[in-house]
């Protein structure tokens, strides 16, 4: 069985990463989605060990010492990391792994693994960012306007991405980012193995012609 594609996505936070995962995962099979080990408190609603790891700075640290991370980056005061064991794990049973992380872990995600598909997921306009993140409700202002300030710096980085999402029709939205991820599965470095089966038979054809 052949591994599975790595796929980052990344976005500003507000852009629905969360809920088109969530989709993804509904209507697909053979999706994992990576749980992230983080410092910060949780929201209303969130579950310990399905949203996130909740740990404390000192538990984190001793992660990072111990290299139990794949990235780990630092966002608005708090540590996020990617759990390398489950990752590795999941790609080598043939799954396609999604990392929903910020612009930093992508970025160092991509030197590690030069084959990771990247993706950034972006509302149709900044008005719609800061409307969403209004709307989710769960923030303070002064939260939303740190997320928004954010957004400005991550806005560089959009282009060392390999594809732009636009989340305005989630469904479209969906359709569009498992089109992305399968279509990785023919990239020609990801097929060595038809390489080799079509170079094979096309010399024995050969030698069978001479
Ligand atoms: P939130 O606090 O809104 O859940 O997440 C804040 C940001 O951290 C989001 O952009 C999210 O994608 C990112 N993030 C979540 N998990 C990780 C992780 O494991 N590594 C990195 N680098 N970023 C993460």
């Amino acid at each position: 069985m052949s591994r599975g594609i790595l796929t980052v996505v990344s976005g500003f936070s507000g852009a629905g990463k969360g809920t088109l995962m969530k989709e993804l995962l509904a209507q697909y099979d053979n999706y994992a989605l990576s749980i992230s080990c983080t410092t910060r408190q949780p929201r209303e609603g969130e579950v310990d060990g399905k949203h996130y790891f909740f740990k404390t700075k000192e538990e984190f640290e001793t992660m990072i010492a111990e290299n139990g991370f794949l990235e780990h980056a630092q966002y608005v005061g708090n540590y996020y990391g990617t759990p390398k064991a489950y990752v590795e794990e999941m790609l080598d049973q043939g799954k396609d792994v999604i990392l929903e992380i910020e612009i930093q872990g992508a970025l160092n995600v991509r030197n590690i693994m030069p084959d990771a598909l990247l993706l950034f997921v972006t509302p149709p306009s900044a008005e719609e960012l800061e409307r969403r993140l209004v709307h989710r409700g769960t923030e303070e202002m002064d939260v939303i306007r740190s997320r928004m300030n954010r957004a400005v710096e991550e806005s560089e980085f959009m282009d060392r991405y390999d594809y732009l999402v636009i989340n305005d029709d989630l469904q479209v939205c969906v359709k569009e980012l498992h089109e992305l991820i399968q279509a990785q599965h023919n990239r020609a470095s990801n097929r060595t193995d038809m390489i080799d089966k079509m170079k094979k038979e096309l010399k024995i054809r050969k030698e069978n012609r001479e």
